[in-house]
């Protein structure tokens, strides 16, 4: 290699963004101690999934297959048309130790002729009598169908529902409702509006892309994004891991998923492998069960159940 080959000032541009992506996104991950009650694991990992379509829905099945699999439990936003087609499937997701939380009554996603996905009922375009009513109706036929109370909500549309009036709005109708938590929002802006510390409604924000903080690790975005495909999926996943076990504060790691994206993808389950690799750093669990649950409890007897396992 010819010296003139040799670049210092790349290699230090390189090296400095690589620095100052790892530290932001640890800044931005780290989860304050007096947020939630905490598990002594560096990582927590949620992985939760938006049921938009059709498809969604029939991809549940292999979805709680692949979770049993790799010992995971998830929680899914749904919508209350598309429990009342299907309260089989939905009410199977409970009986695997799954959560469902509340995603608004209407269908939002609709599969055109072509094959193509049309978004429609956007929350920032509707008043606040008329949220209050999607939330209701779908927390009334949940529970009539499927015998379950939820207290969690994730608006629909990811990303267009971001402004602190907006949240204020979510979190007054959660809290008439006797919610526990909402999971809505970018870390940057849960950590700006002050949502992990303060109020009755806890905020699960969702982690953002390695060096894009606005921009939220999901599989919808990268099948959009001009300059992403989703089959950077499992890199971007392992670098978040990576990044997160440097970090000496915990971490929490909160991605989402659509079924119908993942449910035949190859990234997708090479993630969860490498999930089962580093498994001994992280806790897992549906948010239900971390907030209502004493955690280190759980904890222990988990780690004593995956022992038993081994033996
Ligand atoms: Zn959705």
């Amino acid at each position: 290699m010819s010296i003139f080959n040799f670049a210092p000032e790349k290699l230090f541009c390189r090296l400095f963004a690589k620095i100052f992506e790892r530290r932001s996104f640890i800044n931005i991950s780290r989860w304050p101690a007096n947020s939630f009650p905490w598990t002594q694991k560096k990582i927590t990992f949620c992985l939760s999934f938006d049921c938009d379509t059709e498809k969604d829905t029939a991809a549940l099945p292999k979805i709680i297959e692949i979770l049993e699999c790799h010992d995971l439990k998830s929680s899914f936003a749904v919508c209350g048309q598309m429990v009342k087609e299907n309260p089989q499937i939905y009410g199977s997701l409970i009986h695997h130790g799954h959560e469902i939380i509340n995603h608004g009554f209407s269908k939002h996603a609709e599969i055109q002729k072509d094959g193509k996905v049309i978004s429609t009922i956007f929350y920032n375009e509707l008043d606040e009598v008329q949220i209050r009513k999607e939330i209701g109706d779908n927390h009334q036929i949940v529970k009539a169908l499927l015998d379950y109370e939820m207290v969690g909500f994730r608006v629909p549309h990811f990303g267009t529902y971001q402004g602190k009036e907006q949240i204020e709005v979510i979190n007054r109708i959660l809290g008439n409702m006797g919610y526990l938590y909402d999971s809505s929002m970018l870390m940057v802006n849960a950590k700006k509006f002050d949502l992990l510390t303060s109020g009755i409604i806890k905020e699960f924000p969702l982690t953002p892309l390695p060096g894009f903080p606005l921009s939220v690790f999901d599989s919808w975005s990268l099948m959009k994004s001009k300059k992403r495909t989703l089959n950077d999926f499992f890199v971007l996943f392992k670098k978040m891991f990576k990044y997160a076990l440097e970090s000496k504060d915990p971490i929490l790691i909160n991605i989402y998923v659509d079924p119908s994206h993942i449910v035949e993808f190859e990234g997708f389950r090479k993630s969860l492998n490498h999930i089962d690799n580093i498994r001994e750093h992280i806790y897992n669990n549906s948010y239900r069960n971390l907030l209502e649950k004493n955690t280190s409890m759980i904890l222990d007897s988990d780690l004593e159940q995956n022992y038993r396992g081994k033996e």
